[in-house]
């Protein structure tokens, strides 16, 4: 739950005899991170990130489309602007959800660890940050860059997806990543030695990838509801993701 506001009297200059106080009322927020190729967002996506808010409490859910992902061996990704310009529409009813162009400000490839030590440093220490990830995205972090790095600095979001299995996919890890955490029965999550957790949250099943989107654009067959309706326009406009 969010902590509520904490008020602080701070000094803050000096004029003549008084000293001036300021009255900081600041508030400690719980910000979820999700990152994607988003190529393109859709209704999956979306879902997952509001059941994350939802269930977490969380005050901001941050949308960090990839520049350069290092997992996807698909070539060529749809050009940045694009991608976060469809963000950008898909999330525009939901006031808690933002867009990052964090990842997409950065030369070279999109790594974890860099955007997760990117708002570290840059936010205040009563902060809390929840990665928020599907499972199937998940099994591969023992080949992430500096992994073991990336659980002190925030908590795991885990979310099922259809075909990626269960809560139990956590337990048979591989050891590198499972041999880091214990788990809590009380919390029903994973404790990293940091105090960070691992959660699991199980969340509707909405079976769209956005590669059988693109497949569907390519055929010229309908996206309709498997995608914002703002974000099928774009991609029409666009012409994206049809045969060349
Ligand atoms: P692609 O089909 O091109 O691999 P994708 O649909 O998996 O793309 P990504 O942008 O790679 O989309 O996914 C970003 C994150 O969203 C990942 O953590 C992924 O597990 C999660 N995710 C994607 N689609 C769904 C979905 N339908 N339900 C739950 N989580 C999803």
């Amino acid at each position: 739950m969010a902590e509520p506001g904490r008020a602080r009297f701070k000094p803050s200059h000096a004029t003549g005899v008084f000293l001036v106080f300021e009255f900081h009322v600041t508030t400690s927020m719980r910000i979820g991170l999700f990152g994607g190729t988003f190529d393109p967002i859709h209704w999956g996506h979306l879902r997952s990130a509001e059941e994350a808010r939802e269930a977490f409490k969380l005050d901001r859910v941050l949308f960090i489309p990839t520049a350069n992902p290092p997992h996807k061996k698909r070539q060529p990704i749809s050009a940045p602007r694009d991608r976060a310009a469809m963000v950008r529409l898909a999330i525009a009813g939901q006031s808690r959800f933002e867009l990052s162009l964090v990842e997409l400000a950065r030369s070279g490839k999109s790594y974890t660890i860099d955007t997760v030590r990117h708002f570290a440093a840059n936010s205040d220490s009563r902060d809390s940050y929840y990665f928020i990830i599907g499972l199937d995205a998940f099994s591969d972090i023992g080949s992430w860059k500096d992994f073991c790095e990336i659980f002190p600095l925030c908590n795991f979001i885990v979310t099922s997806r259809p075909g990626a299995g269960d809560s139990q996919a956590l337990h048979t890890l591989p050891v590198a990543v499972s041999g880091l955490f214990c788990y809590e029965e009380r919390k029903r999550a994973f404790r990293h030695n940091s105090g960070k957790y691992l959660y699991f949250l199980r969340i509707t099943d909405i079976a769209i990838s956005a590669s059988e989107i693109r497949k569907h654009v390519a055929a010229e067959r309908s996206i309709r509801y498997l995608v914002p309706a703002d974000v099928e326009r774009f991609i029409k406009r666009k012409g994206l993701y049809r045969r060349k």
